[in-house]
């Protein structure tokens, strides 16, 4: 006979299925006993590995395994590394979804884009207001990011009570936001945090991450100094830093046009939803700014980051519709270089250059602050709650294990500090924290908004066919004799030849050399194999790559 008293041995699993050892593509799963949550569930986008590829998603597997039993997806925060992916896990399951306004209506736009998707309940999320899920009790603590109503939670258990940070910085002097102090962090340490779950992002700098008031500062003065018209490239979903500088505008008689799909659908929610506000007579449409004098004209854009499509960089290469760089014209960067864009991006910067623009970025003003904690804000987050066990999160392994040492530093013992990744499965009970079994995980891959699906081999194929090219080799031949009616003929695709060869004679040469080979294996059992190797073999040495080489033997 099963005894109550067992309950209290079950154990707490903690799998994250993305965002431990790399960055973006967060999702964690909390579960116990018959009960499972998710916490965040976002996308990341692929680089050169994955050709033509539009978004990666986490591996649902686990979750699809258990589907009746997911009780809901809890949201941090609206940024797209947190909400993305929720309208792919929508395609299995209908959810319900608790967060506040702000990512509620940013999923409910991102729905929009799909049409084979499950009912969605939203549940609303208030500051400190606690609500049950499952065995689960979350008490959403408002914490400071760059983006509006940016959420930690500290989630009662019943094994011991977990603080997820979700991203956090600690900014004392940004009051705009309400909450600015550790306090209910620092309650929560009191009564016992089993397990600190923390923001990882910035954890190799030292130091506190500057205020946003600096930023206001700076450009206050660069607003003041300006002659010419001013373009001001920031995420669209940077709501704060939008607001200021409508206001910064509006004190210096200024007008603001916003440029890019996304810089209009972000402040359009942020406004209906109070959210934003807008000083009077300051917003005006990008196509009216040239009814004003150059020195009162800013125009706030999307593309910081030179993503194709976005305004910034169709404004560098003058294929914007409403807006054309002068020479004068200042371009202000206000956001980090993402690793990973930094080419794409300095390429833009010399567009803009180019056309006659100057150009201001961080390196050289403070016209950023990042909106994750630096080291300082870590340590306090770790004093405030000061728990018994520690899990660095959202960061690539350096970043995870840079926040160890930082936790080891604040007085939580080295044994209670797990740095885990992507499907690590850790158990907590009441006995304490351990290792459990390791998931395999694939990503999902999205092209347009749909899954597509791939073997490994499949997606190393991808990338070969990209960098090699490809050849196909037609063999026709008499069923009967097995001779060749005419001579082999290659088709090479995406080739590059050895300078002074002629494409032509090596077309000729490998068809010559192929039909020997054919003639050769003609009777063996692996005839097309030998081709294939032959083939590859023969433009090693005389094209850049060895190519995908494909050989076609038809009988006729
Ligand atoms: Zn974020
Ligand atoms: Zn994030």
């Amino acid at each position: 006979m099963k005894q109550a008293g067992n309950q209290t041995n079950q154990k707490l699993r903690i799998i994250p299925l993305g965002g431990l050892g790399e960055i973006g593509m967060n999702c964690l799963v909390i579960e116990y006993g018959q009960d499972l949550v998710l916490i965040d569930c976002g996308v990341q986008f692929p680089d050169s590995h994955w050709p033509g590829m539009d978004i990666l998603v986490p591996d649902f597997d686990y979750v699809r395994q258990k589907l009746s039993n997911l009780r809901a997806v809890i949201v941090t925060h609206g940024h797209d590394d947190h909400i993305g992916a929720i309208p792919y896990l929508l395609k299995e399951k209908q959810l319900d979804i608790y967060a506040t306004p702000f990512p509620t209506g940013l999923i409910s736009q991102k729905l929009t884009e799909h049409s084979d998707l499950n009912e969605v309940r939203f549940h609303k999320i208030e500051n400190r207001k606690k609500f049950k899920v499952g065995p689960f009790t979350f008490d959403p603590i408002p914490v400071q990011h760059s983006i509006i109503e940016a959420l930690a939670f500290a989630i009662e258990t019943p094994v011991g009570t977990l603080i997820h940070s979700g991203d956090f910085k600690h900014d004392a002097h940004e009051t705009s936001q309400g909450m600015i102090g550790f306090e209910p962090f620092e309650e929560w340490g009191k009564k016992g945090v089993a397990l600190l779950l923390s923001d990882s992002t910035n954890a190799e700098r030292p130091g506190h991450t500057l205020s946003e008031m600096e930023i206001k500062q700076s450009f206050e003065q660069i607003l003041k100094r300006q002659k010419s018209r001013m373009i001001i490239a920031l995420f669209a979903s940077n709501i704060k830093r939008v607001e200021k500088l409508l206001q910064l505008a509006h004190e210096q008689g200024k007008k603001v046009a916003f440029g890019g799909r996304s810089m209009h659908s972000y402040t359009k929610l942020a406004f209906e939803q109070n959210s934003l506000s807008i000083p009077p007579e300051t917003l005006v449409l990008l196509e009216h700014i040239g009814q004003y004098p150059d020195d009162k004209v800013i125009v706030l854009v999307t593309g910081s980051q030179a993503e194709p499509q976005s305004a910034l960089l169709r404004i560098s290469e003058g294929i914007h519709k409403d807006f054309q760089i002068r020479p004068g014209d200042l371009v202000v960067m206000s956001s980090r270089f993402i690793p990973g864009n930094e080419r794409a991006i300095t390429k833009m910067i010399d567009q803009l250059y180019r056309a006659g623009a100057e150009v201001l970025y961080e390196s050289i003003h403070q016209v950023h602050v990042s909106g994750h904690g630096q080291q300082e804000e870590l340590l306090m987050m770790l004093k405030a709650t000061r728990p018994k066990y520690f899990i660095p999160i959202h960061g690539a392994y350096r970043h995870l294990s840079k926040h160890a040492g930082l936790a080891k530093e604040s007085g939580v013992q080295p044994e209670n500090i797990k740095v885990i990744e992507d499907g690590q499965i850790v158990e907590l009970s009441k006995d304490g924290l351990e290792i459990g079994e390791r998931l395999e995980l694939n990503r999902g891959v999205v092209v347009g908004t749909s899954f597509v699906e791939g073997s490994p081999d499949v997606f190393s194929q991808r990338s070969n066919l990209s960098k090699t090219g490809v050849v196909f080799a037609v063999f026709m031949r008499d069923s009967k004799s097995l001779k060749l009616i005419a001579p082999p003929s290659v088709y090479p695709y995406g080739l590059m030849y050895f300078r002074g060869e002629n494409p032509e004679h090596v077309a000729q040469d490998a068809e010559d050399h192929l039909e020997d080979i054919y003639y050769d294996a003609m009777h063996s059992g692996e005839l097309e194999e030998t081709l294939r190797l032959e083939g590859r073999r023969f433009y090693k040495k005389r094209a850049s790559h060895k190519p995908v080489f494909i050989p076609l033997v038809l009988d006729v």
